[in-house]
Order: structure tokens, then C-alpha cells, then sequence
């Protein structure tokens, strides 16, 4: 893909770049283009949904950012000796810190990443960069995260800042957790299969590290992540390729942020979502499409939606349940069932 058609795309500003968070989203909603298309381009959603008016409250809070940040540095300070005794890593394994280096150009970190997993002797590795084949596209994935080399096998080290009280951690943080490690796991699984070595030397089981209980001791936990690895792997190859989905849209078409917002909004209107009430905790633009879909059955939620499949709107719905419009051959069965529900709802409420 021609990345001047990217930069058209995205305008001026200065691309955001993918992470595992945004890889596990789009992989969580394959179907929608729109974001498809924006997070190629690196366009900035959250600044895209305030110009166009509909803000949302997305991403950290400063305050957990800055305890995640706090958390983080205690663990890597002293060459990394809080976070070995967690992983029970010995003191003799060497650490390779590749984000503090001068030199901070992608290619030339995911250079070093390259050359220090090439090397059998790997240890600690701290900011390693490596790359994912997205929807056709090359992305560059700065994981927050050490890859050790631990009897002779990689794990995907995890830091987070939510807590594990008891030994139980709020599951919706954990699944998230484990998606985007598993995102991890898959692209050091893939340079590995460049470098011409065995991809299952990178283990399946990923290490959590999080503060225990209400202080900010570490604790560590292993996750299985081969469900998360298998679906995102089918989720990827669903992806359209971005670069067909860029081809069809009309010449011109732009996402610069200094446009008006009336400009904004139908250049958006060239791109089809797939608006799902996940997105509400996945996507920046989510209050912007919620507002798009109202009236369709999408808003309900998938389960309703493929339980009323072929029937767009909530409107169409309430026709066919009060038999004020005939349904289509495809529409018969949903409607007949709809039929049955007013009518039950009907005698429960006489
Ligand atoms: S909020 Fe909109 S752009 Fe984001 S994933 Fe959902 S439908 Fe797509």
C-alpha cells in the first residue's frame, strides 16, 4: 500500500501507530472497515471524534497512568531486580533495555530486537519492537513488556496496574490482558518463523504482573493464551485487506483534522462500520457510530441483530411485530416470532 495515499488519508498530523490494544479491538470487530481504514492511517480517533463532535471518555485515567508508570519503573529499576525475583529469573541473566538507546528509529530497534532473539543467549529484553502482518499491512508493536529467554524458551512478560486482591483480578482487565499478549506471542511467533527458527519456543503461557492487593508489591501469574491466539489468528485472516478497502474509497477523501466538522462527518460517511455495543469499551469513535445507528436493531447488540437478521431497523421490527408490514421471504421466520412476542407481551400486560 502506497503510504502517500495513507498520509492523504490521515492529513498533517502525525500517525498514531498500532499497539496490541488496537490490533485486539479490530480483531474484535473484523467487520468494520471504518476503523479498519483510520487505524491504517494512523488517524488520531480521539481527536476525529472531538472534531466531529462526539468526545467520549476513552483510555486511562491519569491517576492509573501514573501509578502504572510508577509501577513499571519500581519493577525495571536496578536492572530489572524486583521483576526478576517475581519471575524467579536469575540475577546472572543479562538485560537489554533497547527503548533507552539513543538511536530510537523503528527500523534499527526492531533491527536490534531481530539480532537479540536471533541470539540463543537472550535474556531480559526490555522494549523490544516487533511487527504483525495486519490486514496487509506491516505494523510496528511496541510492546510494555520484557521477553525473556527462560530455560531455553521465550515468554511474553505482561506488566499491568490493576490489582489482584485475593488472588482474584477484575476478569474484563485480565481478558483484555490476555488478548493483547496474545497478540505478542503471535508476532514473536512470526519473526521466529523468519529467523528460520521453531515458533513454539515462544510459550504459550504468558506472565501477568500486577500489584498485589492494596499495595504496589508485584506478584506474577501465568496465563494460557491459546484460545486468544487461536481466535485472533482466524480474526486476522477475516480482515479485509485495508489496502481494497482504501482503493474503493472516492479520490481526495481525507481525515485532516483542521477540516470543518461538516467535512469530517461525510468523509466518514464514506467508510462502513459495524456498530456493535462492544465498541462502547473498544473503539474512540464509539459515541459517534452509537449515534449513527440509532434506530437500527445493530445498536441492540450482535446477539439481536443476527437473531433478527435482515431486518435493519428497529422501526421495521415494530411494523412486522404489529403486522402493519408484510415481511419479505427472508424476513418470514424473525417475523413470525416477533409476531409471537408482541402477542405474549400483550396478554402478560392485560
Ligand atoms: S465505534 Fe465505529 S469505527 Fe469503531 S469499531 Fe465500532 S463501528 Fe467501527
Amino acid at each position: 500500500m502506497q503510504s502517500t495515499r495513507l498520509d492523504q488519508l490521515r492529513g498533517p498530523g502525525r500517525a498514531k501507530r498500532h499497539n496490541a490494544r488496537t490490533i485486539a479491538a479490530l480483531t474484535g470487530n473484523p467487520g468494520c472497515a471504518r476503523r479498519a481504514v483510520l487505524d491504517a492511517a494512523g488517524v488520531d480517533k480521539v481527536k476525529l471524534a472531538e472534531r466531529v463532535g462526539f468526545p467520549g471518555s476513552f483510555g486511562q485515567s491519569r491517576f492509573a497512568l501514573s501509578r502504572g508508570n510508577a509501577f513499571e519503573a519500581m519493577l525495571k529499576a536496578d536492572d530489572c531486580a524486583l521483576l526478576r525475583s517475581v519471575l524467579g529469573a536469575a540475577s546472572s541473566l543479562s538485560y537489554q533495555d533497547l527503548g533507552a538507546d539513543s538511536d530510537d528509529t523503528l527500523g534499527n530497534r526492531h533491527d536490534r530486537t531481530v539480532e537479540l532473539l536471533a541470539d540463543a543467549r537472550a535474556a531480559l529484553i526490555d522494549h523490544p519492537l516487533l511487527t504483525l502482518d495486519v490486514a496487509g499491512q506491516t505494523v510496528y508493536l511496541e510492546p510494555d513488556l520484557i521477553a525473556y529467554a527462560h530455560r531455553g524458551r521465550l515468554q511474553v512478560v505482561e506488566i499491568k496496574s490493576f490489582a489482584i486482591v485475593d488472588g482474584q483480578a477484575d476478569s474484563a482487565k485480565v481478558s483484555a490482558a490476555a488478548v493483547q499478549a496474545a497478540v505478542y506471542v503471535l508476532a514473536l511467533r512470526s519473526l521466529l518463523e523468519r529467523l528460520g527458527q521453531d515458533p513454539s519456543l515462544v510459550d504459550h503461557e504468558v506472565v501477568l504482573v500486577c500489584p498485589e492487593n492494596f499495595s504496589l508489591s508485584p506478584v506474577a501469574v501465568k496465563l494460557d493464551v491459546r484460545k486468544q491466539l487461536s481466535t485472533l489468528r482466524r480474526q486476522l485472516s477475516r480482515l479485509a485487506s485495508v489496502a481494497s478497502l482504501i482503493d474503493a474509497l472516492p479520490e481526495g477523501i481525507t481525515f485532516d483534522l483542521a477540516l470543518p466538522a461538516e467535512e469530517l462527518t461525510v468523509a466518514l460517511g464514506h467508510i462502513e462500520p459495524r456498530y456493535a455495543p462492544e465498541c462502547l469499551s473498544t473503539c474512540e469513535l464509539s459515541v459517534y457510530c452509537r449515534n449513527e445507528a440509532a434506530g437500527s436493531t445493530a445498536v441492540l447488540g450482535r446477539p439481536v441483530r443476527e437473531a433478527l437478521g435482515g431486518i435493519e431497523t428497529v422501526d421495521e421490527v415494530l411494523a412486522l411485530a404489529d403486522g402493519s408490514r408484510s415481511p419479505t421471504e427472508e424476513q418470514a421466520e424473525a417475523a413470525a416470532l416477533l409476531r409471537a412476542a408482541l402477542r405474549l407481551r400483550s396478554e402478560a400486560l392485560s
